[in-house]
């Protein structure tokens, strides 16, 4: 009998292991196919073409391909390493030098495949570290620390740190510049694999990181994760500081119903539809098309403001950001703020057109907004960062019971969410349109489901990073 048990058990710990393997073996090989096929171009291009083919007001179809899924193919040592209290980083900052070794080495920190270097650079105190893969031997340079989270439950939890580069550029097969890595173990060993935007070319001091709430993937609570601030494939210089995990509490679900593109409808369809609820909306505005024909004007956003609506900046031309000039990303963002602003309309957010991105647009846009939102299809955990805000897009395919399913998600997991909707009209040139009596449907299965509805502000203030 004591025999079958032990057995049982052993089979069972062979088979983790066996399951563990493979997901990391098929991680590691799924992402060389990929990269082999050119699968992530070929993404690339048939998202940038749909919103080529989407026009002018193409609403957005999708975020450029930035994240992905990496794999692993690191024996981690934890030696040393573990966190000692649960959830807790040690050194964040770099800060303590490792008893018994150089000053080039931090408590708390193990070297990642080429390692890294304590150095005094600092986004605040006096140390951070330097990762720079060896120029004759191009690789991956890293620094690594085990977080011991042995959640009960799943909790959304927030991994950022500051990042400095100096000319970081991936190599051929390359993939993810200089960013925060995370091998994130679950409680059946599973792993998921995840990093932030990867961030590129020469930059000051930024803020970066993910939420693990955001990830589908992470269905279950976490056990450990194994942290790395990592320049992976990439050449050139990055410097990382204050690094922070934060694991919070789950929330208490809201939603936020939102307009994009400042569209006539909005004002004659959508305000009605809403004030019967007694709800607010928000409203994402080209600000280079208000007044023109089929477009709100200035007195009409100004009354939506009386009456509670949020305003948030969709940019002046509503030009794919990342095909634009520093310079002119930096028109598109401020200026437009400003345009607004002195229309009398207070902006706090600027929503993506077309949900696009990179690293760099981020940190420029999270100066001057609270958060820049893309368009990415998900929920919003407790936590959520400026740069990774999700969408429920709706289109032609969308019906009131996809809106209770959405609903009672963010209820379940105490999450909020945003609902993107464009023309409320009878008819439309593409997918992106509701018709009025569907809107009307939508909201009141809304309603009846309970869920408390906020402006995009609102929620922000009850859900994102501070
Ligand atoms: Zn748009």
């Amino acid at each position: 009998m004591e025999v079958m048990v032990f057995s049982v058990g052993l089979i069972k710990k062979v088979i983790v292991a066996i399951k563990t393997l493979v997901i990391i073996v098929m991680a590691k090989y799924l992402y060389l196919l990929m990269a082999v096929i050119g699968l992530i171009d070929f993404i690339n291009k048939i998202l940038s073409m749909t919103n080529i083919l989407s026009g002018f007001i193409g609403k957005a179809v999708n975020v450029t391909f930035v994240t992905l899924l990496i794999a692993g193919s690191m024996v981690w040592s934890t030696g040393g390493a573990k966190a000692q209290v649960a959830g807790s980083i040690i050194n964040p900052g770099f800060e303590d030098q490792a008893t018994g070794t150089d000053k080039k080495v931090a408590a708390g920190w193990l070297p990642y495949e080429q390692g890294y270097k304590r150095v005094k650079a600092a986004h605040t105190g006096a140390w951070g570290i330097t990762l720079q893969s060896d120029r004759s031997n191009p690789g991956t340079a890293g620094a690594y620390q085990r977080i011991d989270l042995q959640q009960g439950e799943i909790k959304p939890v927030q991994i950022t740190g500051y990042i400095k580069g100096d000319r970081i550029v991936n190599q051929a097969g390359g993939w993810f510049g200089a960013s925060l890595y995370a091998e994130i173990y679950l409680q059946d060993g599973s792993v998921v694999y995840w990093n932030s935007v990867p961030n590129f070319g020469t930059f000051g001091w930024r803020w970066i990181g993910f939420n693990t709430g955001t990830l589908a993937a992470v269905n279950q609570p976490i056990d450990h994760i194994f942290l790395v601030p990592i320049l992976g494939d990439a050449r050139g210089q990055a410097w990382f500081d204050d690094i922070a995990v934060k694991e919070h509490e789950p929330g208490v679900g809201v939603v936020t119903i939102m307009f994009d593109d400042g569209e006539l409808s909005t004002y004659e369809e959508a305000l009605p539809a809403m004030e019967k609820q007694g709800w607010q909306g928000s409203t994402a505005v080209i600000t280079e098309m208000v007044d023109e024909d089929g477009f709100m004007g200035w007195e009409q956003l100004q009354a939506l403001q009386r009456k509670g609506w949020e305003v948030v900046s969709h940019g002046i031309t509503h030009e794919d950001l990342t095909t634009l000039s520093v310079n002119k990303v930096k028109q598109e963002l401020n200026n437009s703020k400003r345009q607004l602003e002195r229309k009398g309309l207070v902006v706090n957010h600027f929503a993506l057109p077309f949900g696009a991105y990179n690293a760099e647009i981020m940190a420029l846009g999270t100066k001057s907004y609270k958060s820049v939102r893309a368009y990415e299809q998900g929920s919003n955990p407790v936590g959520i960062l400026p740069w990774e805000v999700k969408v429920h897009g709706v289109t032609t395919a969308t019906d009131s019971a996809t809106i209770a399913d959405w609903v009672n998600e963010a209820k379940n997991k105490g999450q909020w969410i945003v609902i993107v909707y464009h023309k409320i009209a009878e008819m439309g040139d593409d997918a992106y349109f509701t018709t009025p009596s569907d809107l009307e449907e939508m909201l009141q299965t809304i309603s009846d489901s309970g869920i408390e509805v906020v402006t995009y502000n609102q929620g922000w203030e009850k859900f994102g990073a501070l």
